[in-house]
């Protein structure tokens, strides 16, 4: 099978070669922001959506306006990208994927893409990279790259730029060292929960980085703005910024890592959705202002971390030979996995589950978690479903015991799968 790898450096611009990629970063920006205008204003006036094509061959014109002439300076490619990018982002809010395509604002961190290995050359050895227009600029060469160059994205972010080289390479078909199913809820007071009792711990480690941004922000906020001092401290923010986000990366890695190792197929609530409804869940019923406190600033940190998590844990299996799914997330932290009773008095607190029906009890996220795996087991006996073949054998070969069916999976089959190992 093809395995595609990214691999990424920062690279180490100098002056010129700084002043340069913010001038071709705002310059795909413009490019962008300018289509999605047209798009709008077409659409306002009762047009069709405008093609790539068509939207290409007007940026053939932007670029030799007398309006716009330091467009030509920009390299062509990635301003063809950023329209791409933009068709892509119209393609993902037509299937529903996407909320609708927004304006990219200055100073949000820029990235563009050279889509043609033609058109670059990445000495690994001298560790250089060579892009038109810019000439050679130093990487950091942390690692080596394995696999054939197919494009790279040149992105920046809180004052550094980084070179992102996407690879492809022929890899043996993966055999699955893990057996089992498992069902995954995600959450804030945990980051998440799985079906087989097991979690991973809460985010204690952004605290001290917490503590910092809050002492720089309040240092910031006590000097006269655009000061040298005020600049001083806005660098601190920046960094504490910036080791945030060095941290949530990491920490999401090594969950996806470890749960992909263990497992060959995981389920996990819808995510875009969980990203939504979260907050309310995670706050119900729990007593004290500093839960809650402690809920805003995980939420905060984790807002953009479950989609991530999904991501990493899809490619990692699927690299491992496993499967990862998705599935509705209605009432699975009211459902007794039990009886199926459905109320939202099941739900006795933040993290504690009692049926009122059949008195099942258990922690709350493990019975989400549970109630998870159950309807991935559900929909992978449906016939519909193409690679249920596949999946459903796996979570079988858990035990021999274990057949979905389509009328569901009972509680005493669901133990077999999480609890026989
Ligand atoms: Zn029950």
């Amino acid at each position: 099978m093809i395995r595609r790898q990214a691999f990424k450096y920062e690279l180490m611009p100098n002056g010129l070669h700084q002043r340069t990629l913010r001038r071709f970063g705002g310059a795909c920006r413009f490019v962008f922001n300018k289509a999605l205008a047209l798009q709008q204003d077409n659409r306002a006036a009762g047009g069709k959506f405008i093609r790539y094509e068509s939207m290409a061959k007007l940026l053939t014109g932007w670029r030799h306006s007398s309006e716009t002439p330091w467009l030509a300076d920009a390299p062509n490619h990635p301003l063809q990208h950023a329209l791409k990018d933009l068709d892509r982002a119209y393609q993902n809010f037509f299937a529903g994927r996407a909320d609708f395509p927004t304006f990219k604002k200055k100073g949000r961190g820029d990235s563009f893409r050279y889509p043609d290995a033609k058109q670059f050359k990445v000495e690994p050895g001298n560790a250089r990279i060579f892009l038109p227009k810019l000439g050679w600029i130093r990487y950091r060469n942390s690692r080596d790259i394995a696999g054939t160059i197919k494009n790279i994205t040149v992105s920046s972010k809180a004052g550094k730029w980084f070179v992102s080289i996407q690879t492809e390479r022929e890899v043996a078909e993966p055999v699955p060292t893990a057996i089992s199913a498992v069902g995954a809820d995600v959450g804030i007071d945990r980051f998440v929960t799985l079906s087989d009792g097991s979690f991973v711990a809460p985010l204690d480690s952004f605290k001290k980085h917490q503590q910092r941004l809050a002492k720089y922000q309040r240092r910031m906020s006590r000097k006269v703005k655009f000061s040298h001092n005020w600049k001083k401290a806005k660098a601190k923010v920046t960094r504490v910024h910036r080791d945030i986000g060095n941290a949530r990366a990491d920490f999401i890695h090594k969950a996806t890592t470890t749960i992909s190792n263990n497992h060959a197929l995981v389920a996990v609530e819808d995510l875009k959705i969980v990203n939504m409804t979260r907050s309310s869940k995670g706050t119900i019923e729990t007593p004290g202002t500093n839960v809650r406190a402690k809920a805003g600033l995980n939420r905060a940190i984790l807002d953009q971390g479950w989609g991530e998590f999904g991501r990493q844990l899809d490619y990692k299996l699927y690299w491992n030979g496993g499967f990862f799914m998705q599935v509705p997330a209605h009432y699975t932290s009211q459902t007794c996995p039990c009886c199926g009773h459905v109320d939202k008095a099941n739900r006795k607190s933040q993290s504690a589950f009692l049926c009122t029906v059949c008195w099942y009890e258990n922690n709350a996220d493990v019975v989400g978690a549970i109630n998870v795996l159950d309807r991935a087991l559900a929909q992978l006996s449906q016939p519909s479903n193409e690679e249920g073949p596949d999946m459903a054998r796996i979570a079988c070969e858990v035990n021999g015991a274990v057949r979905p069916s389509a009328a569901g999976t009972h509680r005493s089959d669901m133990q077999e799968v999480l609890y026989a190992q």
